[in-house]
């Protein structure tokens, strides 16, 4: 019994602190240690919608009768059965009490924030008042009452280890505390250009285009700390990209209608409404780049809207034609040659989706014709590039099981870590389940591994 704490928390995200809390309300002693001056990391900065199924604010949204076996099923149907089912049916099974514990704590969400998140037909995206900084507050604020130190500006580098492989304590350069249990929740990698390259080579690919939307902290410091002990990784080149034309380091989520996207032969092969949680992976199966095609009337029409303020702006797309980074052409053969695709393809998608336009429906993808479908007639025709580039959260991480446990690749555990939140490689597939989809489990799986790991050091016989 002679340690510092009990538990020590790495990371004071939404996962590190609904770990911290869910340690210490089962009886644990809990310090957290954060890179940063402050809690939140890129969970403060974030939306915070929670993806959840059979929740109180579903109900009195009107959305009855959802259940974590109807999430498990389309959450594993999207994802082709390519992640590991008893992780998902955990969050699945978590993803309701979960919310309720959050919402008990203090967050709100209001029946109104229910929305269809991503591609399933039932809503289980729950918009919390505040946002993901609201979310850290409250987490944070319980803290408080309870039994955990937080130390700031403290970046641990070392897991601990006694002579049996048992995790004993944490070293943040000179300093060493020691403990019973350690949960990583030093959340994803996107501001590390070189794990980037190794773990998340889409994300790489996209070149000076890509640029990470969340805390500088997001280092992926998880990844050397866990593998000096050999755990095993999960999640390879998985994470969310959204579509951009790279003019500028704004986000902007979704593209308008009245472009036409085509891929580099030009062809169509989406609605280019799509939801932005699959819109990425569509144009990743194109080679990772696809080409806005629309006329000098579109341009002109152009104006600010409540999706796009910087990127399909009329002066905008003037300035970037006349700078090359469009490219600009009288007719949509010339247009064709200067993008590298092929002329007859170009014109001939084009003509087929303007007699779409005259009868209102693209019979093809089903983008609705209220989306601003119009047709591309008036020369110059233009083309930019798109390419998804815009990262929002990384997938690849350590692989758990379903009581957040960290494994080893011998598929043994290491006694006495475990994981939570975008740490973890174990969870997503190759398409984003929708809105909430990341902030949920780092919730849920943040306060289970606080849970197990108590419980663990409860049990431990020093
Ligand atoms: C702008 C934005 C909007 C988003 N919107 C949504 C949304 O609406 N819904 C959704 O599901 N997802 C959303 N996401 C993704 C989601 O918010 C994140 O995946 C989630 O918040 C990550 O939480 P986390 O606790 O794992 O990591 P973080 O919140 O990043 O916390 C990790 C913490 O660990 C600290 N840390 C890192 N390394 C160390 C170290 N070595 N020692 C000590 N501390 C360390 C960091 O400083 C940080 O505070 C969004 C992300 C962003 C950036």
């Amino acid at each position: 019994m002679n340690r510092d704490y009990d538990v020590i928390v790495i990371g004071a995200g939404a996962a590190g602190l609904a770990a911290a809390l869910g340690a210490s309300q089962a009886g644990a002693s809990v310090l957290v240690i954060e890179a940063d001056r402050q809690v939140g990391g890129s969970s403060r900065l974030s939306g915070g919608h929670f993806y959840a199924a059979g929740t109180s604010v579903q109900r009195d949204a009107g959305v009855a009768n959802d259940s974590a076996e109807a999430m498990f099923e389309h959450y594993m149907t999207l994802n082709q059965w390519l992640v590991e089912p008893s992780v998902v049916r955990r969050y699945c099974d978590l993803s309701a009490p979960t919310f309720e514990w959050l919402k008990g704590l203090g967050v709100e969400f209001r029946p109104e924030g229910v929305y269809r998140s991503g591609v399933s037909s039932v809503p289980r995206g729950h918009r919390p008042e505040g946002g993901g900084a609201r979310i850290v507050e409250v987490l944070h604020g319980h803290l408080g009452d309870r039994n955990v130190d937080v130390v700031f500006n403290t970046r641990a580098n070392e897991l601990i280890a006694d002579a049996s492989g048992r995790i004993n304590g944490v070293r943040a350069g000179d300093d060493v505390a020691t403990c019973g249990a350690v949960i990583l929740s030093t959340g994803g990698f996107g501001a590390n250009p070189g794990l980037l390259q190794q773990h998340y080579p889409q994300a790489a690919r996209a070149g000076n285009w890509s640029w990470y939307i969340g805390t500088p902290f997001a280092q992926g410091d998880a990844f050397a700390m866990a593998q000096a002990l050999d755990a095993d990784l999960a999640g390879h080149d998985r994470g969310l990209l959204l579509v951009t034309p790279g003019f500028s380091r704004d986000l902007e989520v979704l593209l308008p209608g009245w472009l036409v996207m085509v891929n580099a032969t030009g062809h169509r092969f989406a609605d280019e409404t799509s939801p932005y949680t699959v819109l990425g992976g569509l144009i990743e199966r194109e080679g990772g780049h696809a080409f806005a095609v629309f006329d000098e009337a579109a341009r002109a029409a152009a104006r600010p809207s409540p999706i796009s303020q910087a990127y399909w702006v009329n002066d905008v797309l003037a300035r970037k034609a006349d700078e090359g980074r469009i490219a600009r052409a009288d007719t949509l053969e010339a247009l064709a040659l200067r993008i590298g695709a092929d002329p007859a393809v170009l014109a001939g998608t084009i003509a087929r989706y303007n007699a779409d336009c005259v009868r209102g429906v693209d019979s093809v993808y089903f983008k609705e014709a209220a989306s601003g479908m119009r047709p591309i007639v008036s020369p110059p025709f233009y083309a930019a590039e798109l390419r998804p580039a815009i990262i929002c959260w990384t997938g690849a991480g350590l692989r758990i099981d379903a009581d957040t446990r960290v494994l080893r690749r011998d598929e043994a555990f290491i006694p006495g870590l475990y994981a939570a939140g975008e740490t973890v490689g174990s969870l997503h597939g190759d398409r984003y389940i929708g809105g909430g989809g990341s902030y949920g489990p780092c919730v849920v799986f943040g306060r289970l591994a606080g849970t197990t790991a108590a419980a663990y050091v409860q049990a431990l016989v020093d």
